[in-house]
């Protein structure tokens, strides 16, 4: 029987359903349906090894078991979601960032590759320090700042995210990832909650830089599932650089250091709004893994 009887099978459906049987008709009805056909087998995998406990590798030296009915049916409940649109971080719950695993909702965005640029870049800086204080603006799933207090031993870092669920999030992969202890979670918006003459040696942020026209045309996962006030910049994209860069002075130490994602065609933009406050020097634009402009650094003089 193929999987899904409503939808068309596949011409390889197998009469013993194999995890090997199970993994190659899955790639191949993705790769067919799913948003994304390169990731077909990779997702497979991903969605099968969450039914069935164990480690994706796992998979392999398993491939001629054969799964039980419930959990045939579990996968086929994951692979239907999958190909309505919900993205396999949300289904599964959990995604890999900087080699640290992280758990997810729907509440907060999933960590991208992209973010791994600031992720270095700040450990850049606060690799040089001694017992640096860090403020990561707009927190999320805390994969900035559990990355940061992770590589920096004695770095102390104040997360700031208005939504509380999100703040949930965070905090547990601080817990997760051993190091809770060293990040305080503050919720609210912005500059908001930070108490009032606290300074740090670095700020970072990746804020919400999406444009409403962006967000239109983003990939249907991204669009239909993942947070909107984590995606939404404002009308151009950029509403939260210029509040960063008005509200940055106050609570960087002389010296201290400010780094920002940005979105790939955003370098310039951000670069002017960054040096229209006089109190910070432009640093460099960092491009990322695909070579596109990705963060941007100031220093306060
Ligand atoms: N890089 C994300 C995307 O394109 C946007 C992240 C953000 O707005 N900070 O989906």
């Amino acid at each position: 029987m193929p999987l899904e009887p409503a939808i068309t099978p596949a011409p390889t459906a197998p009469t013993v359903w194999t995890i090997k049987a199970l993994l190659d008709w899955t790639t191949d009805f993705l790769a067919k349906k799913g948003p994304a056909p390169t990731a077909a087998r990779l997702e497979a995998q991903i969605l099968l090894a969450h039914v069935l406990k164990c480690k994706k590798v796992d998979l392999l030296v398993r491939y001629d078991e054969q799964p039980g009915e419930a959990d045939r049916a579990a996968f086929r409940g994951l692979i239907k979601r999958r190909v309505d649109g919900w993205p396999v971080a949300y289904l599964v719950g959990s995604r890999e960032f900087y080699l640290l695993p992280f758990e997810v909702s729907p509440a907060v965005l999933i960590p991208r590759p992209d973010t791994e640029t600031l992720v270095t870049e700040s450990l850049g800086v606060i690799k040089r320090m001694v017992a640096p204080t860090v403020l990561d603006l707009g927190t999320g799933s805390g994969c900035i700042a559990v990355c940061l207090a992770h590589h920096k031993k004695e770095a102390r870092i104040t997360a700031v995210d208005i939504s509380p669920d999100a703040l949930d999030v965070a905090r547990g992969n601080a817990i997760r990832n051993g190091v809770a202890d060293r990040i305080t979670f503050l919720q609210g918006d912005l500059f908001g909650p930070v108490p009032a003459g606290a300074v740090f040696d670095v700020v970072v942020s990746n804020p919400p830089y999406v444009t409403p026209g962006e967000l239109a045309e983003l990939a249907p996962d991204v669009r239909d599932h993942e947070p909107r006030l984590a995606l939404d910049g404002g009308t151009d994209g950029l509403a939260f650089y210029r509040r960063i860069a008005s509200g940055v002075g106050a609570v960087l130490k002389p010296g201290g250091s400010l780094l920002v994602e940005i979105g790939s065609t955003q370098d310039e933009a951000v670069r002017a709004i960054l040096s229209a406050n006089p109190d910070l020097e432009l640093g460099k634009t960092v491009r990322d893994s695909s070579g596109l402009p990705r963060v941007v650094s100031a220093r306060k003089r």
